[in-house]
C-alpha cells in the first residue's frame, strides 16, 4: 500500500481542489476538470509504481492533450504565461490563474515540478524525441527564461495600457501562435542541443515560477548515503542534469526535477526513493 501513497495524496490534492472549488466559485467545470486531471495522474502514477513502461507518457497525453486541445483550442482559454496575466489583470480569479496556482505556484510546494513530468503539453511531444538524456553538457542559457517571461508581461500590459480592443481574440490568437512557436523551438533545441528537455532548462518562462517553489517541495528524491557507492548511473540517466546522489535539497539543479524517477529504475542499492 505504502508504494501508491504518492498516488493517493495526488488524487486526494486534485479531488480538493475540484471540491474546494466547485462550492467556492459555483461552477461545476471544475470538478470536472480538477477530477479528470487528478484521476488521470493518480492512475498514471499507479501503473507506473506497477513498472508500466509508457504509463508516464500515457498520463501526459491524457492530461496534456485535454489542456491543449480542449481548453486551449476549443474553449479558448489561454494557459500560457501572456494567459496568465491577462485573467491576472482582468481581475478574474478562474481559467489560467486558478491553473497556474495549482498547478505551477502552490501545487509545486506540494509535488514540485510534477507537472513538468506528467502533464505539461509542450513536454508530451519534446519526450517523444530521441535525446531522453541529455548527450551534450549543459549550457549557460537559463537567462533566457527570464526574458520570455518579461516579454509576456510587458506584451500583455501593453495590451491594457493601450486599451487595445478585440483581448480575448488577441489572447486566443496568442495562445495558437505561442504554442507553435515553443514546439518549433522546444523541437530544434532538443535537435541542437542532444537534448529533449533544452527547451525546459533554458527557455520555459514557467520555470520562474516553477524552480524557486518546487525547492520547497515535499515530494522529492531522497537519497540514502548508507546505500550509495557513487556509482554515478543516476545522474547520467537523468533528463535534467540533477545532482541526484548528493542528500540535500542544495543538490546542483535540485529545482529541475520533474520526479520521472528513471534515476530510481537506474540505482542498483536501491538508494533512491520519494
Ligand atoms: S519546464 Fe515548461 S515546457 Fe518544460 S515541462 Fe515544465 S512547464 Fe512544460
Ligand atoms: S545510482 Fe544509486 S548508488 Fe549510484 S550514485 Fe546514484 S544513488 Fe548512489
Ligand atoms: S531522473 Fe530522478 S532526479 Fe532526474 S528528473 Fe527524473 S526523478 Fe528527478
Amino acid at each position: 500500500m505504502k508504494k501508491y501513497l504518492p498516488s493517493i495524496a495526488m488524487w486526494l490534492v486534485f479531488e480538493s481542489d475540484a471540491v474546494i472549488l466547485w462550492l467556492a466559485l459555483d461552477n461545476l467545470f471544475y470538478l470536472f476538470n480538477f477530477s479528470y486531471i487528478g484521476t488521470a495522474i493518480a492512475v498514471g502514477l499507479a501503473f507506473y509504481t506497477q513498472k508500466k513502461r509508457y504509463a508516464r507518457n500515457v498520463v501526459q497525453m491524457a492530461v496534456g492533450l485535454y489542456m491543449l486541445v480542449y481548453l486551449g483550442i476549443l474553449c479558448r482559454e489561454n494557459m500560457q504565461i501572456e494567459g496568465f496575466w491577462y485573467y491576472l489583470f482582468l481581475g478574474v480569479f478562474e481559467a489560467a490563474v486558478i491553473h497556474y496556482a495549482v498547478a505551477k505556484i502552490f501545487g509545486p510546494l506540494l509535488f514540485g515540478r510534477g507537472w513538468c513530468g506528467y502533464a505539461c503539453w509542450t513536454a508530451m511531444v519534446l519526450d517523444l524525441l530521441p535525446y531522453k538524456t541529455p548527450a551534450t553538457p549543459r549550457k549557460r542559457w537559463g537567462f533566457v527564461r527570464y526574458v520570455v517571461f518579461a516579454a509576456a508581461l510587458l506584451f500583455v500590459s501593453l495590451l491594457f495600457l493601450f486599451r487595445i480592443p478585440g483581448k480575448a481574440e488577441i489572447m486566443w490568437w496568442s495562445f495558437l501562435i505561442g504554442n507553435g512557436i515553443y514546439y518549433a523551438v522546444g523541437i530544434a533545441l532538443a535537435f541542437g542541443c542532444k537534448d529533449n528537455r533544452a527547451f525546459c532548462k533554458y527557455v520555459c518562462p514557467i520555470t520562474v515560477f516553477l524552480k524557486p517553489m518546487s525547492y520547497f517541495t515535499l515530494f522529492l528524491i531522497k537519497v540514502d548515503p548508507s546505500k550509495c557507492v557513487s556509482c554515478g548511473k543516476c545522474e547520467r540517466v537523468c533528463p535534467m542534469n540533477v545532482q541526484v546522489s548528493e542528500p540535500s535539497r542544495k543538490r546542483k539543479h535540485g529545482t529541475e526535477c520533474i520526479l520521472c524517477m528513471k534515476c530510481v529504475e537506474k540505482c542498483p542499492n536501491k538508494a533512491l526513493d520519494l
